[in-house]
């Protein structure tokens, strides 16, 4: 035996009386004070993978190890800088850290040769899944940090990788790596795990205010969650949003949920809608440049549009109100919900033509953008790198003009509806890797084309059906599933 693993023995001991409780990963960075992201045996491999930052650390330490604590606040400085939603640069490099002291992680620290405490490694993040790491083998891209002792030095460390020059003193508000020229195309592909973390944070709001709170809402919620079964661009969300559909009424029996996550009983709080480990904190595209500007409302308006150019002709209509009773019964901006409902019962025909649907929510939005524009700019509370403008600018798409002079503009439609069509669609999922959460053998989801459940049907039962199915759920509990939805749903609008 070793004397990393006698030491592990005894300190095993020393800790058994103290069981640190299981950490919600990144979901829950947000809330914690601790930057670095604590990962063990069953989320290395899903986290690794998943995170959108290029470069990852891991920490291998112990917790009975005096060197490891007094050694935390050097490591969690340098994580400050990289990890979290006060992040000053984010989506560069994810600091993790392993609890080797704990036997759940013993093979996990095995894998990677752990032979002191702490020992810390640096690679691409996908290189740590199902990787082993000897000190023998010098092809590894997975790299030991051999001189890390202190914050300073770690971060001199990682500056000479990566050839930057960040420092511990770097201030939020010069952050370089907030977008600030949306005008360049490419951009949107970041937005992706931003659609994800709305998505989650969307779900979350709703757990904590305890939102479902009538027949009405829990008719919305529905249809909201059978849309996001069908189109959400992401393939776990999906999954999350269909398995929310298939245990609804069971959660929320007569439209009573129970919100608390909860070790036992089955909650709505414990399906997480895009899964435990979606990244938290990232808003890479949406990042503003101040604390309180952009973020979770732009990562709405993206999920937004990315459905509506994921929707089918014939489910168009039934797209357009899930999104408007969605905005009027869960987004908790009274000002927003209040002028987009106005907008929505302008809405006097229901929709037939998917591209009908995708101009009105584009539309809608520019709406909210020039009213904005002025409040902004007379109130001074827009965020001074992102100004709100009428969209898309000509430098993003010059054939969406026609003309255009100080006053107005004239859209070509046709070019701005295949323009979203394209920047909504494949652009938007070009960057994404993603494992399969369908349970079968790893794959990478293809850049662009599948991610969309093409449903031309009858709108809400088949688009929910079909992603329900493609979520491996029973066909029995999707019926009966079904018939109690048809037989307890009522039309909210009238279209006379
Ligand atoms: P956002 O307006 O959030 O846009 C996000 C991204 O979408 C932009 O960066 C751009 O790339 C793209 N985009 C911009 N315009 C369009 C368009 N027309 N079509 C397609 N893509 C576009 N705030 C208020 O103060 N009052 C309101 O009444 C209000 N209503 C809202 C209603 C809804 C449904 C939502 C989701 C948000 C609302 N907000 C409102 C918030 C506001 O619209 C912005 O989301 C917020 O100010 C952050 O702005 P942003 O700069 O991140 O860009």
């Amino acid at each position: 035996m070793s004397l990393v693993h006698l030491l592990l023995f005894f300190g095993l001991v020393i800790a058994a009386s103290s069981t640190p409780g299981s950490r919600l990963i990144l979901r829950e960075i947000a809330d914690q004070k601790d930057r670095a992201v604590e990962l063990n045996t069953s989320n290395f491999d899903s986290v690794l993978k998943d995170t959108p930052a290029k470069y990852a650390v891991v920490e291998f330490f112990a917790h009975w190890c005096p060197a490891c604590r007094n050694y935390k606040p050097h490591y969690e400085k340098v994580a400050r800088l990289f990890n979290g939603p006060d992040a000053i640069h984010p989506g560069i490099v994810l600091m993790t850290r392993v609890d080797c002291a704990l036997k759940t992680n013993t093979k996990l620290c095995d894998k990677f040769s752990v032979s002191h405490y702490p020992m810390l490694f640096w690679g691409p993040p996908t290189k740590f899944v199902s990787a082993t790491w000897e000190p023998q083998k010098d092809k590894s891209e997975i790299l030991v940090i051999d001189d890390g002792r202190t914050a300073d030095r770690l971060l001199n460390w990682i500056n000479k990788q990566i050839d930057s020059s960040y420092a511990l003193d770097d201030q939020k508000f010069e952050n370089e790596h907030s977008l600030s020229n949306l005008t360049d195309y490419n951009q949107i592909s970041q937005a992706v795990y931003d659609v994800e973390e709305a998505t989650a944070e969307a779900f979350d709001i709703i757990l904590v205010q305890k939102a479902i709170k009538s027949s009405e809402t829990s008719a919305s919620f529905i249809r909201f969650i059978q849309l996001l079964a069908a189109h959400h661009l992401s393939r776990r969300c999906r999954k999350g949003a269909a398995e929310i559909l298939v245990n609804y009424d069971d959660l929320c029996p007569s439209g009573n949920c129970s919100y608390e996550k909860s070790g036992g009983k089955d909650t709505l709080g414990n399906y997480p809608i895009c899964g435990k480990d979606v990244p938290r904190g990232y808003y890479m595209f949406c990042r503003g440049s101040k604390n309180d500007t952009r973020g979770f409302s732009c990562g709405l308006w993206v999920l937004i549009h990315s459905l509506s150019v994921r929707v089918e002709d014939g489910e168009s209509h039934f797209a357009f109100t899930a999104i408007c009773d969605f905005v009027n019964n869960f987004f908790m901006c009274d000002e927003c919900r209040l002028h987009f409902n106005d907008m929505c019962l302008s809405v006097k025909t229901p929709f037939k033509k998917a591209r009908d649907f995708v101009l009105w929510v584009w539309s809608t939005h520019n709406k909210v953008n020039e009213r904005l524009m002025k409040d902004e700019a007379s109130l001074g509370t827009g965020d001074p790198k992102f100004p709100k403008i009428i969209w898309p600018p000509k430098e993003l798409c010059p054939l969406c003009y026609l003309s255009s002079n100080q006053k107005s503009i004239e859209w070509d439609h046709d070019h701005v509806y295949n323009f979203l069509k394209n920047y909504y669609g494949p652009k938007l999922v070009s960057l994404y890797k993603e494992k399969s959460v369908i349970g079968r053998k790893e794959e990478t989801v293809p850049a662009t084309g599948d991610l969309t459940v093409a449903t031309n049907a009858l709108v809400v039962p088949i688009g929910a059906a079909l992603a329900i199915a493609i979520a491996s759920c029973a066909f029995g509990a999707l019926a009966c599933y079904w018939r109690t939805q048809q037989k307890n749903r009522k039309p909210r609008r009238s279209w006379n």
